[in-house]
């Protein structure tokens, strides 16, 4: 008989550090069944956030600077290293709170890191150069600063490069990156928040068909599920990506991982309804602790 073993040996991969949108779960002055119940547990729901990890090297990047990096750092402690570490660098995709605002954690009231390497874009460069606290931690070394070019590559780790591209949404502070990686086999897509598909100058389809991963903004499942104008804060309905991508092979769906969800989306909890239909359409939803070998 023939058969293949899987060769686990690949030493990098892409490591999920939590996947919710910006404010978290529990959600601030949320009475829903879903946060209440979070209220007590400490390691189960972290906002959006990947590393990439090297095992052999014990070094890893990071994307973004949630609000809860104290945990993710010590999720990744826990669970990979064994030991604290800091990354080689760190990626932001934009200045909205989930994505930045974990910096405040290396600074002078927490961590005093020395020169962590962040990179961003300009315009989300000069947002932090020039408004405090976050000018502080330039002042004082805690980071270091290196700005990246939508477009251009950047090479990490052993195998790795890191792409920004530049994608629509509500840029009132910085310009909104998602990011390629690309690894020795395998390339993902990492785009925790956009618009709307139909606002950006890329074929979502076309996308599927050149990446193995799609790290996907999942936020809201469909529009009946906040009690706000959904037209001030336009994302991707769940329902709205599954349509788009509705005529692809169940392979092609596979490669898709939901990621970024609201704490009103039912798909966060793995036991709901809602993550199983997902599910049981092809697609994936992404998991604190999963890991996509690159
Ligand atoms: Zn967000
Ligand atoms: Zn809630």
């Amino acid at each position: 008989m023939l058969f293949t073993i899987p060769l686990y040996t690949q030493s990098e991969y892409i490591y999920i550090l939590g996947n919710t949108q910006d404010a978290g779960v529990p959600h601030i002055g949320c009475n829903h069944k879903f946060c209440l119940d979070n209220f007590n547990t400490l390691d189960k729901y972290f906002v959006t956030s990947i590393a990439v990890v090297n095992s052999d090297l014990k070094k890893y990047i990071l994307f973004e600077a949630t609000p809860d990096i104290t945990h993710q750092l010590n999720y990744l402690k826990v669970n990979i290293f064994k030991e604290f570490l800091l990354p080689d660098a760190l990626y932001i995709t934009h200045a909205h709170i989930g994505h930045y605002t974990g910096l405040m954690y290396f600074g002078r009231e927490a961590l005093g890191s020395n020169n962590l390497l962040v990179k961003v874009l300009p315009k989300m460069s000069n947002f932090l150069k020039t408004n405090g606290p976050w000018s502080q931690l330039l002042a004082i070394n805690n980071i270091q600063i290196q700005n990246t070019s939508f477009g251009i590559s950047n090479k990490e780790l052993t195998n790795i490069s890191v792409t920004p591209i530049q994608v629509p949404h509500r840029d009132e502070y910085s310009e909104t990156a998602g990011y390629i990686i690309k690894g020795k086999n395998k390339k993902a897509l990492f785009i925790p928040d956009i618009d709307k598909w139909e606002k950006w100058d890329k074929n979502l389809i076309e996308l599927v068909d050149n990446f193995d991963y799609l790290l996907l903004d999942s936020t809201f499942y469909d529009s009946k599920e906040i009690n706000r104008d959904i037209n001030e804060i336009p994302h991707p309905l769940v329902t709205e990506t599954m349509t788009l991508l509705d005529s692809l092979s169940l392979e092609a769906k596979n490669k898709v991982y939901f990621i970024h969800m609201n704490h009103t989306n039912p798909m966060l909890d793995p036991d709901s309804e809602l993550s199983k239909l997902v599910k049981s359409k092809g697609y994936n939803i992404a998991r604190l602790g999963q890991k996509l070998y690159l």
